[in-house]
């Protein structure tokens, strides 16, 4: 089997290039993700990989395509669905094309590690895709992995991305850690799946509103006292 492994980062990569290999399958790496978002931090996961992948002896095809500006103009009358609709069929149309002119037989992507991901519609596409281009879909459900592979990857001193790569996830985050910070604070203790709820309750029009967040967290929470203030 010849397979080409699309992967978004280095950390997601550990339990799948471990998983893989144990399975006795050698994978190639493919890096393409013009999602990552501002250039600084694109920067600093493609370099972390490119290390990441010489200390464990992996091939990584490197298409180095930062895309800020292409990608806002595609998602601009999509954001809530900006994943479906542009992000995950970008990157892995992308990836299979590669496949496909270089002799790939078989492709998967570290997308089907990450708890965050959204997996049905990952591994659906990707179905599509294989029969679309005649290369083979490696279905594995890496997120079993996912603690095993976290672990590996801080212990490593691998870089730690704290969303998931585009500047609208970057908002969504930073409010939900903000959020999370202020409830702990408080004594509460939401989980990531409230938060996140919590955040997209918020948004008017697909936006997120300051003065929305404050009062819909507050209003949530109205046992405690004001959370934010
Ligand atoms: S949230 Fe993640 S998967 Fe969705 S569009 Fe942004 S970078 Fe892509």
């Amino acid at each position: 089997m010849k397979l080409l492994l699309h992967t978004c980062c280095a950390p997601c990569s550990v339990y799948c290039i471990k998983s893989l290999r144990a399975e006795d399958i050698e994978p190639t790496l493919y890096w393409y993700n013009p999602n990552i978002h501002p250039y600084v931090e694109y920067k600093a996961r493609r370099d972390c990989l490119v290390e990441y992948v010489k200390q464990k002896q992996v091939k990584l095809v490197l298409e180095d395509a930062y895309g800020l500006d292409e990608f806002c103009k595609n998602v601009v009358d999509k954001i809530t669905t900006r994943c479906q609709d542009y992000c995950y069929p970008k990157r892995l149309r992308q990836a299979f094309e590669y496949a496909k002119k270089n002799g790939y037989d078989t492709i998967s992507t570290t997308l089907l590690y990450s708890i965050y991901q959204k997996h049905e519609f990952i591994a659906d596409l990707m179905e599509a895709l294989a029969a679309e281009y005649g290369v083979e879909f490696l279905y594995r459900d890496f997120r079993k992995g996912w603690q095993e592979g976290q672990d590996e990857a801080r212990a490593a001193g691998l870089y730690m991305q704290k969303y998931c790569g585009c500047v609208f996830s970057e908002e969504e985050s930073g409010i939900g850690r903000e959020i999370g910070r202020k409830m702990k604070k408080q004594g509460v203790s939401p989980t990531n799946a409230n938060v996140r709820k919590l955040v997209e309750s918020c948004k008017v029009d697909g936006i997120i509103v300051p003065g929305v967040v404050k009062a819909a967290v507050n209003e949530a929470f109205s046992e405690y006292g004001d959370i934010i203030d």
